[in-house]
Order: structure tokens, then C-alpha cells, then sequence
């Protein structure tokens, strides 16, 4: 398989260098030259399949013979080795548990993914790569523990100091071995420009091998496809009991940088059987805003209560074009989109709490409440056109819960009135030693400390 820069001005490349590159040189998006189609057959026996044999026969195809089948093995069974739940939450919607993996966040896998990826490329490098990146919050978790014992690569992070929450630093400075954390003296954004300077510094790259762990590098999103294969699988199975054809199914995704809808997209390409999407946003509403007119219009980020989704100018917004050739009506037919406030967000937390005894994280309230509201225009155009009471069957929703409630008890607790049941991998670490370096926001030190590597 060879990838293309969407900025169409660098050459193609294979898997390998697309992963380890992360964007072209140019800076585009690297996307697959042709999307592989799965057969009948594998959508008919999916029921027999265990998790690792659906991911290895998806992925197969994007890795090409960059890694070999008993390597490529390996490195699937280690990225799909936590449990990926569909729970009933009402008569027709689904819950997603994407919460399962070592972070509790769907980033897990992604993450898992790719270092594994990046550790068998540079197992036979004299010199070890250092993968450099800045944090937030979330995304330097998962990849810290992605990256945890991954022979080869050093892993080091910059985060914020004091603008972490405690269980995410925790996540950051526990770990030890090949993981580093460099505490700064400053905010995220000076973390991001001490990266980007790193990147750009001619002596610092012909001394070490540098990479970042982004999230547009297509080890880290085409692994993002396996669970929707692994939810269609249990879908499946939940309505085994109804006679005939299968109700239509609605995929339901949060979305900041869009990587996640884009992975069901690149499924739904392959062939499985969804029949429609929905992008869930919060107020940060570029992609729903281009949904209802056609213009796509970047904003600066706003700060919401599903924060994993404040993005006012998603990366890969491009793909979404792409996988569609740009095609606004295709677009159109096939994902509806929707803006969920704050507001709506605690009444969902609060209502699917009570009524149903589920409780969802911010990010998944919102791709809940977009459900309902796209199931409420279905019936209402169902109506409008005579339709009701015919053999249509009602559809059927899933959600994709990509975040663990414990990660946003600030948020949930308060909606609820109860605490949150603390999962043991945040009991354990809790109570671990955190160690970090402390350093100023001044790239030289930074340098100094990298030369040092
Ligand atoms: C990153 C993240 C998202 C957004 O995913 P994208 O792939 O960037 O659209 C949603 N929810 C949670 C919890 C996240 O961490």
C-alpha cells in the first residue's frame, strides 16, 4: 500500500516511512492510495472471528509487506488486548466502551498501535529514536503508557507544570524506564513551540533520530477502525432474535480532530454494513456548520466540558474530503452532524443516569444526545412522508463512549450528586512516586538536555 500527501506536492511512501515521517514534507496528511474491500464472506463469519483475527485482517492490507504476518501478529494482539464492550443502554441505543485500556481513554489504542509499529521499524537502528511530544492532558498519557518498554525509542514528554490534572500527571511521571517527563515552567502552548523548535534544529536532528507521536500519523489512525468491525460483530449478535433483516444502524462519534469518525468512515469504505453517522460536536461546530451550508469555516478552539473536543480546526477534516472525493452530497446522505452546548451536556449525563442507570463521560453525552436528536428528525421525516406504522424497521444507535466518567468526575459528580467508582488502574497509580525534571520554557535547555540523550 502506498500513501499520498493530501497536499499532493511530496513523494508517495510506504506504511513505514508514512509512520515514521508522521506528515509529508509537505506538510499534508498522508492518506492510502486505494481503500481495500473486505469480502461478503468476512461480514458473514465476523461472529466466529475473535477480536485479533478482524484486526489483523483489516489491517493487514494498510501495513503491506512492511511488517511481516507473525510481527504484525504480535503487534495487533498487544494493541486489541483489553475488552471493548457494547452495553444496552435503552431499547434501541448502544453504548461503546472505549474505555477499557490502560489510559481509559479510545486513544489507548491508537497509541498502542503505533508504538508498536514504530518499536519493531527501529528495532534494527543503532541509535535509539526519541519520539517528542507535548501534553495537555490526555493524549501524552496514552502514549506515554503506548510507548511504555517499547525497545528502541525514548519517549519525552513536556506538559504544563500545575495544568494537569493530578491522575493525568500521575499518567505522565510513574511510569519510568524509556518514558521521561520534562515538567515546564509555562502553558501548553510553550511546550508545543520548545517541540516544533526541536523539530527545526539542524544539530539536534543529525545528532538524534527525532519523531512526534501526533495524532494525524496513520499508525495511530488506521488502528481506530478495529472497534467499530468489533461493535458491528456485537451489534449483531443483540439482534440474532429478530426474525428478518437487520434494523439500520447509526454510529454515533465525538469529535474534536475527527481522526475517530474518519477510522468508521475508512470501515464503512471497506464495507461494513453502517448505515449512517453522526459527527457529535460540542460548541466548537466548524464540521456541523459545514454540514448545514456547505462552507467550512475554521474558528479559534472554544473551552467546553468535553474538552478532548476543543478543536476549532479539525486535522482531519481534510480526510473526511477525501474519503468522499470532496463530494458535498455523498457527505451528506451518508453523516449528519450536530452541536451539543454545556448545557445539554450535564441534561444528558443527568438523564441517561436516572432513567437508564448508565452513566456517560461529557464526550460521550454528546455523541448520545446527537443520537436522539437524529432519531427524533428520522421519525418526524418518517411521519411527514406517511411512513409510520409501515414494515420500516425503527433504527437502532451506538455511541462511542471514549472516555472513562473518572477522567471528568468534576464534571459528572456534580450532575449526579454521587461519586464516581474508581477503576483500580486509577487506585494504583494514585499513590505511585511521580517523577519529573523540572525546566524553563527557554529551547536551550531543552536542547542541552536532548544533546545530553
Ligand atoms: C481525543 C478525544 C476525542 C476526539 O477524538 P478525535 O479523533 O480527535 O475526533 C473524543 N473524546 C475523548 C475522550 C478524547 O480523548
Amino acid at each position: 500500500m502506498k500513501y499520498y500527501s493530501l497536499n499532493k506536492r511530496s513523494q508517495d511512501v510506504d506504511f513505514r516511512e508514512a509512520a515514521i515521517r508522521g506528515q509529508a514534507s509537505d506538510k499534508g496528511l498522508y492518506f492510502p492510495a486505494s481503500i481495500p474491500v473486505l469480502p461478503a464472506s468476512f461480514f458473514e463469519k465476523i461472529g466466529e472471528y475473535s477480536k485479533e483475527a478482524i484486526a489483523l485482517q483489516v489491517i493487514a492490507p494498510y501495513t503491506g509487506d512492511t511488517i511481516p504476518a507473525k510481527a504484525l501478529e504480535r503487534i495487533v494482539g498487544e494493541t486489541v488486548n483489553f475488552e471493548f464492550p457494547l452495553v444496552r443502554v435503552t431499547d434501541d441505543i448502544f453504548s461503546l466502551e472505549l474505555f477499557h485500556g490502560p489510559t481509559l481513554a479510545f486513544k489507548d489504542v491508537g497509541a498502542r498501535f503505533m508504538s508498536r509499529c514504530l518499536g519493531y521499524f527501529f528495532k534494527e537502528k543503532k541509535n535509539k529514536a526519541v519520539v517528542l511530544v507535548a501534553t495537555s492532558g490526555d493524549t501524552g498519557g496514552a502514549v506515554a503508557d503506548g510507548f511504555y518498554g517499547v525497545e528502541g525509542i525514548d519517549v519525552i514528554i513536556l506538559y504544563p507544570s500545575g495544568k494537569v490534572s493530578a491522575v493525568q500527571e500521575k499518567q505522565l511521571t510513574t511510569l519510568g524506564k524509556n518514558i521521561h517527563a520534562l515538567e515546564i515552567e509555562g502553558s501548553f502552548d510553550d511546550c508545543q513551540r520548545m517541540v516544533k523548535q526541536a523539530f527545526m534544529d539542524e544539530e539536534l536532528n543529525k545528532a538524534l533520530f527525532l519523531t512526534s507521536a501526533n495524532s494525524i500519523n496513520v499508525a495511530r489512525w488506521l488502528p481506530q477502525q478495529f472497534y467499530y468491525f468489533f461493535a458491528w460483530k456485537q451489534w449483531q449478535k443483540e439482534n440474532s432474535t429478530l426474525s428478518g433483516a437487520l434494523p439500520p444502524l447509526v454510529v454515533s462519534t465525538p469529535s474534536g480532530n475527527f481522526g475517530n469518525l474518519c477510522a468508521g468512515l475508512l470501515a464503512y469504505r471497506s464495507g461494513l454494513p453502517i448505515d449512517h453517522f453522526i459527527a457529535a460536536c460540542n460548541a466548537n461546530d466548524a464540521v456541523t456548520q459545514y454540514f448545514k451550508n456547505g462552507k467550512y469555516q475554521p474558528q479559534p478552539a472554544r473551552a467546553t466540558l468535553s474538552n478532548a473536543m476543543d478543536v476549532g480546526d479539525p486535522s482531519n477534516f481534510v480526510r473526511m474530503l477525501e474519503l468522499f472525493d470532496s463530494e458535498y452530497g455523498a457527505l451528506k446522505n451518508l453523516i449528519s452532524s450536530y452541536s451539543v452546548s454545556d448545557e445539554e451536556t450535564r441534561e444528558t449525563i443527568r438523564e441517561v443516569y436516572t432513567k437508564f442507570n448508565y452513566l456517560p463521560d461529557p464526550h460521550g453525552a454528546v455523541a448520545y444526545a446527537s443520537l436522539v436528536r437524529y432519531f427524533k428528525e428520522y421519525a418526524d421525516a418518517q411521519g411527514a412522508s406517511g411512513m409510520k406504522g409501515k414494515e420500516e424497521r425503527r433504527p437502532q444507535g451506538i455511541f462511542l463512549e471514549t472516555a472513562h466518567p473518572i477522567k471528568f468526575y468534576d464534571v459528572v459528580e456534580p450532575v449526579t450528586g454521587k461519586p464516581v467508582d474508581m477503576p483500580a488502574a486509577i487506585r494504583d497509580i494514585i499513590h505511585k512516586e511521580k517523577v519529573s525534571l523540572r525546566m524553563s520554557n527557554a529551547f536551550g535547555e531543552l536542547k542541552e538536555y536532548l544533546l545530553r540523550k
